[in-house]
Formats: structure tokens, C-alpha cells, sequence
């Protein structure tokens, strides 16, 4: 299958299930991009900022790029002037350099807080108690030029399909009930991005609305960086 093959039928299964199809294309070259483009797609993510601003500047500039992965606060300058959503929210610190740098560019950036739900060390996110402490705080309520939009989490690398289940359960619960405390009149906290190629679908059953595909799409990562192939 080619990759406007797996677009077109990938898109065809999460738009009847109403669920927003995110394109990873990290570490692919942009020509894999563009034929994703071609065959209609235009949610891209991506999880490194260098690599981000290269494919932003190549690339067709209707394209609406998310950064998924960890993001240094010192970094944000580099995306803030056109990135579409910032998944990778850990942080109110990063929060308020977000909102600092979308001020510059009279922009409000929408986010999503990343929620630590898996049982591995290596997982950025916040603790249920943490994304909490955050949306009480009254420096997050100074935050004018952010838009907290839902959450998102990555489950444990696992073949245990209870385990997945289990996790984006959690975090379908918890979504539910921040929305309920804290954007119950905010009909813009609608996301809840879970799901990847291994587990996409039992994510989709627990309730995720966006999934983030990357191998399922683009075939497996090989090289770190398209660049340094
Ligand atoms: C790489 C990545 C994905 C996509 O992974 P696949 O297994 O290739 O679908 C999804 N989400 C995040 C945060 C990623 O870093």
C-alpha cells in the first residue's frame, strides 16, 4: 500500500468514527509528506523543533503542524510564530513561555496537556495531580494567549491489550472530569488525543477523538532524521 493508499483508507475509518487523524511524520522526508498531502491530509505532528521548522518551510502552508514531543522552553521562539497545537504540555513553566512567545506574535496557541499515564520512567507528562495544581493555579488563569484544548497521553509500549485498555480508560475518566471542573462552559476543550499505530483502535474505543499515526501511515522509522539519511 502506498502512503496516499493508507491515507485514504486510514481517514475513511476515523472520520466515520468522528475522530481526528494526526499524521506523524517524524524523522520521514518531505517528498512522504507531500504524497500524504496529495491524498488529502493535512494534520501533521512532528517531535523535534529543528526538524518541525525545516518541513514548515518546504511544505505547503496550509498544513497544520502539532509538536508531540518534549519541548525545551528555549525552543518555543522557533514555532511559536506558526504552530498550530502543542501537545506536549508538561509543564506551567513551558505554559507561560508559550503564552509569552504567542503574545509576540498576537496569537493565541491552542495546547494540550500531556498526561503521564504510562508505567515507564522514560514518559514526559503530568501526574493527575499536577495538570490539576496547574488549573487552579492562578498563574494559569493570567494565561490570555494559550488555549488549554484537552489532553493527551501515551499508553505503556506493551503487548498487553488490558494494560492499553486500562490506561486510556484512566484517562477518558479524567479527561471527562477536568472537562466537568474546570471548561464545563468551554465548548473548545474537545480533544482527547490517544492512540498510536499498535493501539490506535483500542484508544478510539475508550473514547479518543484524535489518534496519532505515524508507521501505520508513512511504514516503519529507520533513520533518525530525514536529513541524515
Ligand atoms: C512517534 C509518535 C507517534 C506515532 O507512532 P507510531 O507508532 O509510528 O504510530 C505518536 N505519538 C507520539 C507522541 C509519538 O512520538
Amino acid at each position: 500500500m502506498s502512503i496516499a493508499d493508507n491515507i485514504i483508507s486510514l481517514k475513511k475509518e476515523t472520520d466515520s468514527l468522528h475522530v481526528i487523524l494526526l499524521a506523524v511524520s517524524k524523522t520521514k522526508p518531505p517528498e512522504d509528506i507531500q504524497q500524504a498531502y496529495d491524498a488529502g491530509q493535512r494534520i501533521f505532528g512532528e517531535n523535534q523543533v529543528q526538524e518541525l521548522v525545516d518541513k514548515y518551510e518546504k511544505l505547503p502552508q496550509d498544513i497544520q503542524w502539532h509538536l508531540i514531543g518534549h519541548l525545551q522552553s528555549n525552543k518555543v521562539k522557533y514555532i511559536a510564530p506558526f504552530i498550530s497545537m502543542i501537545q506536549s504540555v508538561d509543564s506551567l513553566k513551558l505554559l507561560q513561555e508559550i503564552n509569552k512567545h504567542a503574545l509576540k506574535h498576537d496569537r493565541i496557541i491552542d495546547c494540550l496537556l500531556q498526561i503521564y499515564i504510562a508505567d515507564e520512567e522514560t514518559k514526559f507528562g503530568l501526574g493527575f495531580d499536577e495538570a490539576i495544581e496547574l488549573l487552579r493555579s492562578d498563574d494559569f488563569a493570567e494565561l490570555k494567549n494559550i488555549k488549554i484544548r484537552g489532553l493527551m497521553g501515551i499508553a505503556t509500549n506493551t503487548d498487553s491489550e488490558k494494560q492499553v485498555k486500562d490506561e486510556y480508560y484512566e484517562l477518558k475518566t479524567f479527561y471527562d472530569g477536568i472537562k466537568a471542573s474546570f471548561f464545563r462552559k468551554d465548548k473548545t476543550f474537545n480533544v482527547l488525543s490517544m492512540g498510536m499505530s499498535s493501539d490506535y483502535k483500542i484508544a478510539i474505543e475508550q473514547g479518543s477523538n484524535m489518534v496519532r499515526l505515524g508507521s501505520t501511515i508513512f511504514g516503519n522509522r529507520v533513520v533518525k532524521h530525514w536529513k541524515n539519511n
